[in-house]
């Protein structure tokens, strides 16, 4: 399940898997499926990554 942060009044969705945060919860989605699938990252979608403190 994709998680929703809130940080400085802005939302953030992370993926419960690897655990990069992504501002869009579709791309956090898209993180979590493949990361479920293949046990690993896809670059791709991790480029869209976010920092979060
Ligand atoms: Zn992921």
């Amino acid at each position: 399940m994709v998680e929703e942060k809130i940080v400085n009044g802005k939302n953030y969705f992370k993926c419960s898997i690897c655990g990069f945060f992504y501002k869009e919860e579709q791309l956090a989605q898209k993180c979590e499926d493949f990361c479920k699938a293949y046990n690993g990252c896809s670059l791709e979608i991790t480029k869209h990554a976010v920092k979060v403190d």
